[in-house]
């Protein structure tokens, strides 16, 4: 069917720029591919350098708006101990509490929303009746690990963390306890609280919107349509429209220069190490990691941030920040690498250093942004998670998709990879037999990415899909009921 005229969508992500580039990216495509007109609602109060970039950049299409809601004054609610999704939650809640005033004040009524996973106080507060889709920015397997949560907390008394077997998702792969997500691993606090209230609720949308597609996760995808378990607590249909991936980088100051770098290195040749918008390491791996990486010999462009002992998602609310770490790495290291080497200060434009033909693979956290760059790309990784539910993509990455292997580290070394564990591992990807054949995979993955997302592709129908509800959703669709 086609659109006989411009649809008004209303796009609300949380803040973190693992959310706002998605949400940014299918805003694009909605503008530029199906007649939509786009107004993106920047929740300001945690934004980073990166975040502000990403929003104001002077290649955003006309028809997408971007309206940054006034901040509010958290200091009471939240603190230095507050973790990631209770923060964002209350961050969103307070924001959002004009949320009807907000949409009303915008030049013409929006005619859906789309929101993501934690941003689900919508379904209380919006008074319009219009279709409201949730973007999972996660994997497919996430979110059937998280439909199945509400279940699985009614049915087990104790710590997930402390069963017996695997947690077995229906119809999906088993997650081993030790790669549960950080948010469920303790379940007195807020932090899981907080992400079982908005689970709960996903099943209330329009539509789940999925940043995935069908080569990546199919025995996923397949479980959440055709398993009864699904449809028994009334799963909204699903929208696979990935992988949606930053298109363009708009360069900062210093980073043309980084892009230089890697034009004068040979092909394949540079790995590329940064752990996503938040990942810090303590003092002692970073140490590791720097030896590690030099024993190697192998070249590389290394993104260096502060270490911290405490937390190893330090940086999460300050992405793109411009701190100086180069005097935490062991001594003369930048002088006895600079031949081979590039360390970059807190933050690279990793898309274009992943798109760039010199780079051979990716040591990454395995955010799920930074895991759909790698693959559609074609470039292997080395999956290194320290945050939320990062161990789950590290151990997709390595079994069931095949593109890469996971860092562990020996158990007498108390969690901190080793050097000669770092320096095997660099070697067996950029050089080994085993390399060469995680670099096959991913590419076969980067063609049928580029399939998937070409019009007519299975992602390009089902966004076009998604755009058709917007306009024509009758009020009955729009109401759901939570399970
Ligand atoms: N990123 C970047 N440069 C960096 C580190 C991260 O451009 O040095 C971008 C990366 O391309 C990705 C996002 O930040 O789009 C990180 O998202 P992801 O989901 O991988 O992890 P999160 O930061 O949410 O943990």
């Amino acid at each position: 069917q086609q659109l006989p005229m411009k649809s008004h969508i209303a796009v609300l992500p949380s803040p973190g720029i693992g959310h706002v580039t998605p949400l940014l990216e299918l805003s694009k495509l909605l503008v530029t591919h199906h007649q939509c007109h786009v107004t993106f609602l920047n929740v300001t109060t945690e934004s980073s350098a990166a975040q502000n970039n990403l929003l104001h950049s002077p290649t955003l299409p006309p028809n997408l708006h971007v309206v940054d809601l006034p901040p509010v004054d958290l200091s009471t609610m939240v603190n230095d101990q507050t973790t990631i999704v209770a923060r964002l939650s209350v961050n969103l809640r307070e924001t959002l509490r004009p949320l009807n005033t907000i949409l009303s004040q915008l030049p013409d009524k929006p005619q859906a929303l789309i929101i993501d996973m934690f941003g689900t106080h919508v379904f209380d507060t919006i008074l319009e009746n219009i279709p409201i889709f949730t973007f999972f920015t996660a994997s497919a397997h996430l979110l059937a690990f998280s439909l199945f949560l509400p279940q699985l907390d009614r049915d087990v008394a104790g710590e997930f963390v402390d069963l017996p077997n695997p947690v077995q998702v229906p119809g999906c792969k088993p997650i081993r306890t030790e790669d549960l997500m950080d948010q469920v691993r303790n379940r007195k606090i807020d932090e899981y609280k907080w992400y079982l209230y908005h689970v709960s609720r996903m099943t209330m949308s329009t539509g789940i919107l999925l940043n995935t597609w069908q080569d990546l996760e199919p025995v996923t995808l397949k479980a959440l349509s055709e398993h009864s378990f699904y449809r028994s607590i009334n799963t909204p249909p699903l929208y696979p429209i990935g992988p949606l991936i930053k298109e363009t980088e708009s360069l900062t100051e210093n980073e043309p220069e980084c892009l230089a770098w890697l034009d004068n290195q040979p092909a394949g040749s540079v790995l590329f190490v940064t752990f996503g918008s938040g990942g810090v390491l303590s003092s002692e791996q970073q140490n590791e990691l720097a030896w590690g990486l030099e024993l190697s010999g192998v070249r590389f462009v290394w993104v260096v941030r502060v270490p911290n002992d405490a937390s190893a998602f330090a940086a999460f609310f300050n992405a793109g920040g411009d701190d100086d770490a180069t005097s935490y790495l062991p001594e003369g290291f930048v002088s006895r690498t600079r031949e081979r080497g590039l360390v970059v200060r807190s933050w690279a434009p990793q898309v274009a250093i992943l798109r760039h033909a010199s780079t051979g693979a990716f040591v990454s956290h395995c955010g799920w942004n930074s895991t759909l760059e790698s693959v559609a790309n074609g470039v292997p990784v080395i999956a290194w998670p320290l945050y939320a539910e990062q161990r789950m993509n590290g151990t997709t990455v390595e079994e069931d998709v095949g593109v890469g292997v996971r860092v562990r580290a020996k158990s007498t070394e108390k969690g901190v990879v080793g050097r000669e564990e770092i320096e095997r591992v660099v070697r067996m990807v950029m050089e080994g037999e085993e390399g060469k054949e995680m670099k096959r995979r991913a590419r076969e993955l980067k063609e049928t990415a580029a399939k998937s997302l070409s019009v007519g592709g299975p992602s390009y129908e089902m966004r076009a899909a998604m755009a058709n509800v917007c306009l024509f959703a009758t009020k009955k669709q729009c109401t759901k009921k939570p399970v």
